[in-house]
């Protein structure tokens, strides 16, 4: 393709001339220019400089079976050729969506049996507000529509998930809509020093019942919160956590929300988070793994207590997506589920993880990191000014920044959240594979202590 055949340095002119990047500190980037990626294999990334890179992301947490898979190319290819496109308005289906939604309720936990589609998690996050919403008009108690969240929570960009997210940087540039409330999340190292995780756990659970008490339960429609906190930094609760929130819920009554776009499809060591942790939610969001991120696609599984209301009392529902259960997407989704069943991705990354958590020990030992924290395959290494002492740096982000600049340069992919270098491979990620990515982060980290005992 003639397109192709351009410089790097053209196609770092060209982005900064015409192209508004996400989270993206734009005079930053016009000097330094993107890192453009060209294309991948494996668990592999190259740039347009032919450099090559272990992606510990798996691209931003969702190319869960890794990157070059024909089989997802040819089912979208003959989907589009049968059929690019037909909506589910209007009492249509498509094939791939009613297959999708049906395989998504064999695997789904809880008695969740329904399935919504949209094309990204945030989307699907707006939907979970206005079903939910709905739910409760229909049992009516229309008071109840506040949401409950935690800090640093991430529910996606658009003005339901931002407001449901927990992250004030995103507040700040007019994001937050009243009927949001946040609280502390179960995140030990920075916050629970003077407990056990254990006691942490109950302490933070019991956040959301004390915000409830402030608010009246009868104002409250749900509580909503990841498995594991991803872009938040991978906060793992300590197992004393979801059950409390679990009888919470139950005792005020409020519908319990899982995230799981994240935690969804084998990142935990299960199918979802919520088998993870043994939460009986009433709806779940998922996107991201659902499709390896080959395609755009995100839904939400919504349990009996919602859906016999819904169709019995509910009448329209006045809500969807063009793209809802787009057919190509779901013909990418089946097969990609077909992928994880078929390679036992699941159980095989859970047991790699063994191998990973033991290298990662490793890591923990270095004198910038106060703790290797991780659940299967997801992780967080968490760098800090003193180490004896848990002292964090007086200035966040700071040198989280500097060490995912060394691992880029070294030829790895992890993201910096705060000053937490993150980890999210993808399922197939190998022990070589392993190895190279604490090699090249242990480099990573010699540097980063180097740049600043210099500065
Ligand atoms: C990424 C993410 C979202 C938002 O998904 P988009 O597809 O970016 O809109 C929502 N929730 C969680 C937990 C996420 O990690």
């Amino acid at each position: 393709m003639a397109y192709l055949n351009r410089t790097t340095k053209q196609w770092q002119d060209m982005d900064t001339a015409h192209h508004l990047h996400p989270f993206t500190n734009y005079k930053a980037l016009a000097k330094e220019g993107s890192n453009i990626i060209v294309k991948a294999d494996g668990v592999y990334l190259t740039n347009s400089d032919n450099k090559q890179f272990l992606d510990a992301m798996s691209g931003l947490w969702c190319v869960n079976v890794g990157y070059g898979r024909k089989n997802l190319a040819e089912v979208a290819y003959k989907q589009m050729q049968e059929l690019p496109y037909y909506n589910s308005f209007f009492k249509t289906a498509t094939t791939p969506s009613i297959e999708l939604a049906q395989q998504l309720a064999e695997i789904a936990p809880n008695d969740l049996n329904h399935a919504f589609f949209s094309s990204s998690g945030s989307e699907a996050n707006d939907t979970v507000v206005r079903m939910v919403r709905r739910y409760w008009d229909l049992k009516e108690q229309p008071k109840k529509k506040t949401f409950i969240s935690r800090e640093y929570a991430y529910h996606g960009s658009t003005m339901a998930g931002v407001s449901l997210g927990g992250m004030t940087g995103m507040h700040e540039q007019g994001g937050l809509m009243p009927g949001f409330e946040h609280v502390m999340p179960p995140y030990w190292y920075k916050y629970g020093a003077e407990m056990t995780p254990a006691e942490f756990g109950i302490f933070t659970a019991n956040k959301i019942e004390e915000k409830i008490n402030e608010i009246g339960a009868e104002n409250i429609a749900a509580f909503i919160g990841e498995p594991i906190q991803g872009a938040g930094g991978v906060i793992i609760p300590p197992e004393t956590y979801w059950p409390r929130v679990q009888e919470i819920c139950k005792e005020y009554d409020i519908l319990l929300v899982v995230d799981e776009v994240i935690c969804g499809f084998g990142r935990t060591g299960n199918w979802f988070g919520s088998d993870t942790y043994n939460i009986k939610p009433d709806i779940i969001t998922m996107a991201k793994g659902i499709s390896s991120g080959y395609i755009p696609l995100s839904g939400i599984m919504v349990g009996k207590r919602v859906t016999d209301i819904l169709i019995e009392k509910g009448g329209d529902f006045n809500h969807g997506y063009t793209y809802s259960g787009h057919p190509v997407a779901c013909a990418v989704a089946i097969e990609n589920l077909k992928i994880i069943r078929e390679e036992n991705l699941i159980e095989n990354s859970s047991k790699t993880s063994v191998y990973l958590e033991k290298r990662m020990k490793e890591i923990a030992e270095h004198s910038l990191v106060g703790e290797v924290r991780m659940k299967s395959f997801i992780g967080a290494v968490e760098l800090v000014k003193n180490k004896e002492k848990k002292e964090m740096f007086a200035e966040t982000g700071v040198v989280g920044g500097i060490c995912r600049d060394y691992c880029t340069e070294n030829g790895l992919v992890m993201r910096a959240v705060r000053d937490g270098m993150i980890f999210c491979p993808p399922l197939i990620f190998n022990n070589n594979h392993i190895d190279e990515l604490v090699e090249k982060l242990k480099k990573s980290l010699d540097q980063t202590q180097d740049h600043i005992s210099k500065s």
